[in-house]
């Protein structure tokens, strides 16, 4: 749930974060930030706030004196999570008042450019857009990123701690995957174990069964999984801290699978190795696919292998850095992501191993650490 968290991360880190996002935001021309709730507010405030209709809104200028706009009754809660700590100034507004018009006469003089948080409803978007008809607006993430994807020691740590809860999932799935059940009886007893084990919110459960295997984004549905065919479980929640996490494993229940899947998913977990491997500062993004696609292509399957090797993990399940062909951003210590190839044959079945690993000052470390081998579950 949203709403006061003493999960913060201390308020010296946290005024760090807000002198650097305006530091950078300088640098990018830009003449203010305006932060809606969502990830960006929490990771520059420490302020986890509900995302209603009501304006909230951080004001933080390049230079002047940065706010927190919120709505009245919603001031205790802004309070509570040390906002006045951070050195903002808490200014509420009441319900007949026109918050955007208030941000507004907030905004030191001469202000022409303000970059919004990507994620801000585009109702409060065109509403900032009338009420302040002189001001260009910008997507702050390009700016919000350069932050957020260089994850410090505290944040690492936090990645850790939800890469080992999901890890602690993956290592019970044998006892709800048998043939027999559903996907969404398995999915369910797996929602409830990812709440037990360590996090207080679940993003997603993907138990993909035969020729649901070879569909990505599939999530669960009531086919009932059969003896011998792969089943691949991708899930991840969201821990306290506000940290999520991000694995894919692929099992086969109850008994052998074919030849067939047995040799590509060699050759996956071949490329997911190396890929990993081939990790450290100064690598591009792009090159870290190219080292997983080179082996599934060169055995064959370059056509099945239908998605990106990886995105960034850290407040959000899906960041920067993305790891995909055409992203040519060096891989510095702390920035974190995916590494999951896939193969995939339509409408028969497929195969995924996904791990989460971050940069560090000279190689790699893998936050899960689950066998990665194809697990035959006793069904
Ligand atoms: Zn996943
Ligand atoms: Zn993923």
């Amino acid at each position: 749930m949203s709403g006061v968290t003493s999960f913060s991360p201390p308020a010296t880190d946290l005024i760090d974060r807000l002198a650097r996002a305006r530091a950078v935001a300088a640098s990018a021309g830009v003449d203010v930030l305006l932060v809606s709730p969502g990830p960006d507010l929490r990771y520059l405030t420490g302020y986890d706030a509900k995302p209603l209709e009501r304006l909230t809104c951080l004001v933080l200028p390049v230079e002047g004196s940065p706010a927190l706009v919120v709505p009245a009754l919603e001031r205790t809660a802004a309070e509570a999570a040390g906002a006045d700590a951070l050195g903002l100034e808490i200014v509420p507004w009441q319900e007949t008042d026109d918050a955007y018009a208030l941000v507004g006469t907030l905004l030191p003089g001469g202000v022409r450019q303000a970059a919004l948080d990507n994620h801000m409803w585009a109702e409060k978007v065109l509403a900032f857009r009338a009420a302040l008809p002189s001001v260009e607006q910008t997507l702050a993430g390009e700016i919000l990123r350069e932050l957020r994807m260089r994850k410090t020691t505290a944040e690492v740590e936090a990645l850790g701690e939800a890469g080992a809860a999901i890890d602690r999932v993956h290592a019970r799935i044998g006892e709800w995957l048998r043939p027999g059940r559903t996907e969404r009886e398995v999915g369910r007893d797996i929602y409830d174990a990812i709440l037990a084990e360590g996090h207080v919110q679940v993003d997603f459960v993907i138990v993909g069964s035969g020729p649901n295997s070879a569909s990505p984004h599939h999530e669960v549905s009531d086919r009932v999984i059969q003896r011998g065919e792969p089943v691949v479980v991708d899930i991840g929640g969201t821990t306290e801290a506000g940290y999520c996490s991000d694995e894919t494993r692929t099992y086969v229940v109850g008994g052998e699978p074919d030849d067939e899947i047995r040799r590509y998913y060699d050759v996956l977990q071949r490329a997911q190795a190396a890929a990993t491997a081939h990790v450290r500062p100064g690598v591009t993004a792009e090159s870290v696919d190219a080292v997983a696609r080179q082996i599934i292509s060169d055995a064959g399957y370059g056509e099945a292998f239908i998605h990106r090797t990886g995105h960034g993990i850290g407040m959000e399940s899906h960041e920067d850095p993305y790891i995909v062909t055409g992203n040519t951003l060096p891989l510095e210590p702390g920035m974190a992501f995916s590494i999951e190839p896939g193969i995939y044959f339509e409408g028969r079945h497929g195969a995924r191993i996904e791990d989460i690993v971050v940069v560090t000052e000279d190689g790699v470390e893998s936050l899960n650490v689950r066998p990665r081998d194809l697990v035959v579950v006793d069904g």
